[in-house]
């Protein structure tokens, strides 16, 4: 059987029966049936060598034409093509083959051909139907070679031939248009009777989530609600979720799993953009509710990569690292992301030794890294202070792996090199990019000054991040931060009155915690809570221990801060009161879980950590770059984050 593409042999062999057109039938339908169920070879086999007498080219034909397409065999196509014309089956009345050749033709990318075909239809006097077959064939050929301005010729060609599209040719339409395209495809959807079409919709709602959650959204909600499928579901729900609207994606769940879904059960692709949305936030009630979903309803889920690397991830970010590493070692089969967010995981626990080891053990088993689990490895290596290791494999990276570093890992390293006091090297490698740096590398940079209180090197480091990022609020405290850290009050006025002009308010910080499948959120300063009374007790004597302990026991610059801390002027922070409300309502020995939109400031740091001491408990926050595990007056970060 033929392999390659100059396989005239079992075609040209396909000639030979092309004399007799009176064989009995079920010759050409078993070629039909072997094309179907994915039997290639066998169907074309069975075209050269099965019954000598002829098969009704009609029928075995299209089918011998999609089974060279399916093996890449374009010579067959062509010859396929000759043998039709020849027994004047061309042009086309049959829709079937005529289709089939076009795309045909279109999938293996000889688009002149295709077009050539469509040239020869007699337009006029082909079946309305038949012609817009071919139209949609050459459309969806072109789109599946991702060509979109081929596609939008072949249909501005349609539309002038005068001939109706229908919903096949906008679903081959609407995924290749450009996003400002898609809104004027909407209208001719809608002018066409179309918008109501389930698969329609759907695929404009794919098509808009490109570009943002809005417009995906309206299409839902106008969509009537009984004509919304799991598709419909799923796009809307990824719409959200990839587009970092986490709370509005739970929200669209719980609706799909209501009243509202119809009975539509949840998927594989729904729980994944349901986990991604639990581990951006930090929603681990939800989360664990759609695990034992998983369990429950989806027994084979384990042989499922996408929704093990979902789960993974989702255990890692909200705190239960031996979960996500239970659930890694019970795969059948792991991809480089399954490994990726495991190496993460560990990485944002400040586990930079498990890390690594995870890293190198990827790479024993023969998986190349790619750039994401690198960095994985050098903001590990970075979280927990690994200042060799991290340089040893960010070298690695362009010799061994053969992989470019780019502005995430040259963020990672001025990381690294910053937090480990190397602020100079940091600068330097800055200096040395092949590329210019970004807001991140610069303000990590920062972050690196702010730690080790560098007023001259911070100030440079804030001129060119605020150029590059001027309304991003973080930047502008981490400067204030600095000014204040170094008695610097004219610098933290300065940088108020830039903000001020600006128009900037510092983001409100929040922090969760999860009680009995409750999620409560605090502000700073919030007295909304029904415990408030209590809550704000419970901190305020918090506070005056902390300040007792500390003062006592630790150097000038922890009482310095602990003193700042207690002042009433600080305000309570949203980690102090769900904490507190932690403590207030969880059994001694269980850990608390926080998780905070912001970072955690120095004041909360110290607080946090002695307050685990004097209450025996430990509280494990996640803020906006990594976990804390705070434990017997320490904290996993090493007083570096
Ligand atoms: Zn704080
Ligand atoms: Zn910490």
């Amino acid at each position: 059987m033929a392999t390659g593409p100059s396989t005239s042999g079992p075609i040209t062999a396909a000639f030979e029966f092309a004399g007799d057109a009176n064989s009995p039938e079920p010759w050409s339908s078993r070629v039909r049936t072997l094309t179907r169920l994915g039997r290639h070879r066998e169907a074309l086999a069975l075209l050269r060598h099965g019954d000598p007498s002829p098969p009704p080219h009609a029928l075995a034909l299209p089918a011998a034409v999609i089974s060279c397409t399916a093996l890449a065999l374009a010579a067959g196509v062509a010859q396929m093509h000759a043998l039709a014309a020849k027994r004047g089956l061309l042009p086309a009345s049959d829709a079937y083959l005529l289709s089939a050749l076009l795309s045909s033709y279109s999938r293996l990318g000889l688009l002149p051909r295709a077009h050539q075909l469509l040239d020869e239809m007699p337009l006029a006097s082909t079946a309305p139907t038949t012609v817009r077959t071919a139209f949609n064939s050459l459309i969806s050929g072109c789109a599946l070679h991702a060509l979109p301005a081929a596609c939008f010729a072949v249909f501005s060609r349609m539309r002038a031939t005068g001939v109706r599209f229908d919903a096949i040719t906008l679903l081959a339409l609407v995924p290749s248009a450009p996003l400002g395209v898609v809104p004027q495809l909407q209208a001719l959807a809608a002018r066409a009777g179309l918008a109501s079409d389930t698969s329609v919709a759907n695929c404009l709602i794919s098509a808009y989530a490109r570009g943002g959650a809005a417009l995906a959204r309206q299409v839902f909600d106008e969509m009537p609600r009984a004509s919304r499928d799991l598709v419909s579901w799923n796009a809307v729900l990824s719409a959200h979720s990839q587009n970092g609207l986490g709370v509005d994606a739970l929200e669209l769940y719980w609706r799909m799993r209501g009243r509202d879904g119809g009975g539509v059960e949840p998927d594989a692709v729904t729980l994944v953009s349901v986990l991604s949305s639990c581990a951006h936030l930090g929603a681990r009630g939800v989360g664990l509710d759609v695990k034992r979903y998983v369990r429950e309803r989806l027994p084979g889920f384990r042989a499922n990569v996408q929704l093990c690397n979902a789960l993974i991830n989702f255990h890692a970010r909200c705190g239960s690292l031996p979960q996500a590493q239970q659930l890694f070692d019970e795969m059948p089969k792991r991809s480089i992301v399954s490994w990726t967010a495991l190496i993460t995981g560990y990485g944002m626990h400040g586990h930079g030794d498990v890390a690594v080891n995870l890293f190198e053990a990827m790479v024993s088993e023969g998986i190349q890294p790619d750039n994401v689990a690198a960095v994985g490895l050098l903001s590990a290596c970075s979280h927990a202070g690994m200042y060799d290791e991290g340089r040893k494999h960010f070298s690695a990276m362009k010799g061994t792996y053969k992989l470019r570093p780019t502005l995430e890992h040259y963020t990672c390293m001025v990381d690294l090199l910053g937090r480990a006091g190397r602020l100079d090297e940091a600068r330097d490698l800055i200096s040395s990019m092949p590329m210019p740096a970004d807001g991140a590398v610069w303000g990590a940079l920062l972050g690196a000054c702010k730690i080790h209180k560098n007023v001259e090197m911070g100030e440079e480091a804030f001129e060119h991040v605020i150029k590059l990022e001027p309304s991003n609020v973080g930047y502008y405290v981490l400067m204030a931060n600095i000014y204040t850290d170094t008695g610097q009050l004219d610098g933290v006025a300065k940088v108020r009155v830039m903000m001020k002009q600006r128009g900037l308010k510092k983001e409100p910080g929040c922090s969760y915690i999860e009680h009995k499948g409750k999620v409560h959120l605090f502000m700073a300063d919030d007295h909304s809570h029904p415990q408030e009374k209590r809550i704000y007790k419970l901190v305020v004597k918090l506070e005056q221990l902390v300040k007792e302990t500390t003062g006592g026991v630790n150097g000038s610059v922890v009482v310095g801060r602990t003193v700042k801390a207690a002042a009433p002027l600080v305000g309570f922070h949203s980690e102090k009161l769900a904490v507190a409300f932690g403590l207030l309502n969880t059994e001694a020995g269980g850990e608390i879980v926080v998780i905070k939109n912001l970072r955690v400031c120095d004041d909360c740091h110290v607080f946090l950590k002695t307050v685990s001491a004097v209450s025996n408990r430990a509280f494990l926050i996640r803020d906006a770059s990594r976990f804390h595990r705070f434990e017997d007056g320490a904290c996993s970060c090493r007083d570096y984050w």
